[in-house]
């Protein structure tokens, strides 16, 4: 049998590959939070067991979801892997479950309790893992640039439309102002819809995911997107420039894929002639003009599968995930687009101490981190959501 790790080359470290979040700072948000219990130590070599055990114990009582970037450690005890939305689609399916035990970030967990019933409880193992891009679009912020369009008069021509990595709040604006929330796969899809219902998309939180899709998919130019950022009185933009704008681009981005550059991608083609450069739509608008391929995660996992043997890919998405891929293609030739390590330093919050911690909490009969929405931002967030489900 071949070595399954010939192929893979890990990326050097860096300082900051993993940036530890505060501790303690503000228990009302989901950063700087300890742990309420006593984790088990890292290097307690009964975690498997521990974890198996508990897991055994609790049955069909509970389900345990795994975002495709999740550390090894913690997918091997997932019942059910896949991006934000498909997870939050399987939760729903299991009514039967009481705790949704989710291993990935804060706006999946709140997805999820969207889309559960009432009676069950969504449990996040750590609620420090949150996510940069969902954090970079506070409602505030939002409904102060919303009045802007209003005062402006633009306000009825415009079609919010949030990503699925955005936080509840987000999704429940969207849901009041009759717009849609979008995934990787289907952004196409959402804004053709949104440019049926008005002239002009608010999108948010990512600009790279929006700008993107608008102009490689649908034939807007660059002129055509404009970049609102909070943090400047009326968003750095003239009037004018909101009034022309077909795509207004909240200024957000995800930390993880806003890594790679240009010269990651000449860099690699350089050294690996022939090799395929495969992004997620994340990426900025330049890494995705010079690759050959991008795709959501669900997307690059399958065009990996379906890639011929001893055929060489270059992949810009988060490590975890591309080191799982290439370990489990040893006939193909994968690497991180990156020479050095990237990975969502929240999402490798949840590792198998937390994990251990939640579960062995359930079998003990105390409920750990649930993750609640309150009735009237879900019931907003969820007519985002079924428009999202019902897009053509
Ligand atoms: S990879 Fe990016 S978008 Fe995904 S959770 Fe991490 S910071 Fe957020």
């Amino acid at each position: 049998m071949a070595n399954v790790t010939s192929t893979w080359t890990e990326p050097s470290n860096t300082a900051t590959a993993l940036l530890l979040l505060g501790r303690g700072t503000d228990p009302a948000s989901e950063r700087g939070v300890d742990c309420p219990g006593d984790l088990p130590a890292p290097s307690d070599p009964d975690l498997v067991a521990r974890a198996t055990a508990a897991k055994a114990a609790l049955g069909d009582r509970v389900f345990v979801l795994g975002h495709h970037y999740q550390r090894d450690e913690v997918i091997q005890f997932a019942d059910v892997t896949g991006d934000s939305f498909k997870l939050a689609q399987q939760a729903a399916a299991r009514p039967d479950a009481e705790f949704i035990v989710f291993c990935g970030v804060h706006f999946m967990a709140e997805s999820a309790d969207i889309l559960t019933t009432a009676r069950q409880r969504v449990i996040l193992p750590d609620l420090a893992a949150g996510c940069s891009m969902a954090d970079m679009a506070v409602l505030g912020q939002v409904e102060t640039a919303w009045e802007r369009f209003e005062d402006l008069g633009i306000a009825a021509d415009v079609v919010p439309v949030t990503y699925m990595n955005s936080s509840a709040d987000i999704k429940g604006f969207v849901g009041r102002n009759k717009g849609v929330v979008c995934t990787s796969s289907n952004a196409k899809r959402a804004l053709t819809w949104s440019f049926e219902q008005g002239s002009k998309v608010f999108f948010l939180p990512d600009q790279h995911l929006g700008r993107n899709t608008a102009v490689l998919e649908m034939g807007f130019d660059l002129d055509d997107c404009v970049l609102y950022d909070p943090h400047k009185p009326g968003g750095g933009l003239t009037d004018d420039e909101l009034r022309d704008a077909r795509m207004i681009l909240w200024r957000g981005h995800c930390s993880v894929h806003g890594r790679f550059t240009l010269d990651s991608v000449r860099e690699v083609r350089e050294r690996v002639p022939g090799v395929n450069v495969l992004v997620h739509p994340e990426c900025r608008h330049d890494v995705v003009r010079a690759a050959d391929q991008v795709g959501s995660t669900e997307y690059i996992i399958k065009a990996l599968d379906a890639a011929p043997s001893g055929s060489a890919w270059a992949v810009g998405t988060e490590l975890n995930l591309v080191r799982r891929l290439a370990l489990a293609h040893p006939d193909k030739q994968i690497m991180f687009l990156d020479r050095t390590v990237c990975y969502c330093s929240t999402m490798n919050r949840i590792d198998l101490p937390h994990l251990v911690w939640a579960l062995e909490e359930l079998v003990a009969g105390r409920v750990p981190n649930v993750i609640t929405v309150d009735e009237e931002t879900a019931a907003n967030a969820r007519v985002a959501l079924d428009q999202m489900l019902a897009l053509p």
